[in-house]
């Protein structure tokens, strides 16, 4: 799994909490969030709307 940088680029970007699961691509000044599954790969941020999404971690709460 790949670990979300910090600071997160794009917080409200559901891609963040998607089970796709998205890669983080960082270069020098800006981190990208690479998504495996859309062909164009890199959709506008932040995504708040995706066909594709999937919850990465489903409620689970209390162990
Ligand atoms: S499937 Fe959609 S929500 Fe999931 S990582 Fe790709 S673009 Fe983001």
């Amino acid at each position: 799994m790949t670990q979300p940088p910090e600071p997160l680029p794009f917080p409200t970007s559901l891609c963040h909490r998607c089970a796709a699961p998205p890669r983080y691509v960082r270069t020098q000044t800006s981190t990208f969030i690479l998504c495996p599954l859309l062909p164009q790969k890199y959709p506008p941020q932040p995504v708040h709307a995706c066909a594709l999404f999937r919850p990465a971690n489903p409620e689970k709460k209390g162990g």
